[in-house]
């Protein structure tokens, strides 16, 4: 069975297999966004588009922002208001603009940009053509050494300590930037951006260089993962991450807020498919709400 791994699918599954499988698998989505991941997507959509045209920051800014909000209406979020959905609005525009004054100039070349790689060993040239690597680079730039890439992370705390030098999905990045010239390529800049949702909005960059070694240690990660998936290896690893989990009210036995979360029809689903674990089962889709992932 083919599998595409991207970024999000692979962390997905590494932080909790089963949240892998109720996300992917049988394809629940929330009825509404929730409130801090939208406005974690709004800042990461405005800062992105205020770096690729910052000759005209002042124009874009509100135009992204409108156009961000109007794929995202009232009807589809979790605010309890109006009046708290045009707050985060101006709030998420607010801090846009502070986030760029502090990242400042720099060159860039592209941002979301989408690269697909047929799973390849980096030193053996072994070609796994059942796994396919996806990947949006949020934004890639001119590094000291050749093209570079950040992945911007939107967080309410500064992170306690830098993980970019063993970071998988820098790893992933890099490896589809480099694709296929393993051999042949310089180590790629990378980094995370993290802008710091505090008060007083602050960033901090926490870099690393990643290489073929690197590569080498995601492609056995992603060949594990995905033979784990085709197998049905699923369990849960509840933990401080179900906090943020839109699945906890099924995984925690919360009926009120599961209803709350996916609807009326969740928990029977849920009961229908607790033991149906072969990937190519769930992804035939058996969700009668047709909830695409
Ligand atoms: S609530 Fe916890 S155990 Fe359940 S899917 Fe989410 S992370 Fe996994």
């Amino acid at each position: 069975m083919p599998i595409t791994l991207s970024k999000t699918k692979l962390m997905a599954y590494i932080s909790c297999p089963e949240k892998f499988r109720l996300r992917y698998g049988l394809r629940l989505k929330p009825l509404k966004d929730d409130p801090a991941l939208l406005e974690g997507r709004a800042i990461h959509h405005l800062v992105e588009s205020g770096l690729m045209y910052a000759y005209a920051i002042e124009d874009v800014l509100p135009v992204a922002s409108m156009r961000f909000w109007e794929s995202t209406p009232f009807e589809s979020c979790g605010y309890d208001s109006i009046k708290e959905y045009k707050h985060a609005q101006a709030l998420c525009l607010a801090q846009s603009q502070k986030f760029l004054e502090l990242i400042g100039p720099m060159q860039v070349m592209a941002v979301e940009k989408e690269y697909l790689a047929i799973l390849t060993d980096p030193f053996t040239g072994e070609v796994f053509d059942d796994i396919t690597i996806r990947g949006f680079l949020d934004v890639l730039f001119q590094g000291e050494s050749g093209p570079a890439v950040i992945d911007i992370k939107t967080v309410g705390r500064t992170p306690s300590m830098p993980i970019a030098h063993i970071s998988l999905e820098l790893a992933l990045y890099g490896y589809l930037l480099t694709y296929p010239d393993y051999w042949d390529a310089k180590p790629i800049e990378v980094a995370f951006l993290n802008l710091i949702r505090t008060k007083e909005p602050k960033i901090t960059w926490d870099k690393a260089v990643v290489d073929i070694e690197a590569f080498e240690a995601l492609v056995t990660t992603c060949r594990q993962v995905a033979e784990a998936i085709r197998l049905g290896h699923f369990w849960k690893n509840p933990g401080m991450h179900c906090g943020w989990c839109s699945f906890r009210g099924l995984c925690h036995g919360n009926n009120l807020l599961a209803i709350q979360t996916f609807g009326h029809h969740v928990i029977e689903f849920y009961q229908a498919t607790k033991d149906v674990m072969a990937y190519q089962h769930l992804h035939n889709s058996m969700n009668p709400q047709d909830q695409a992932a």
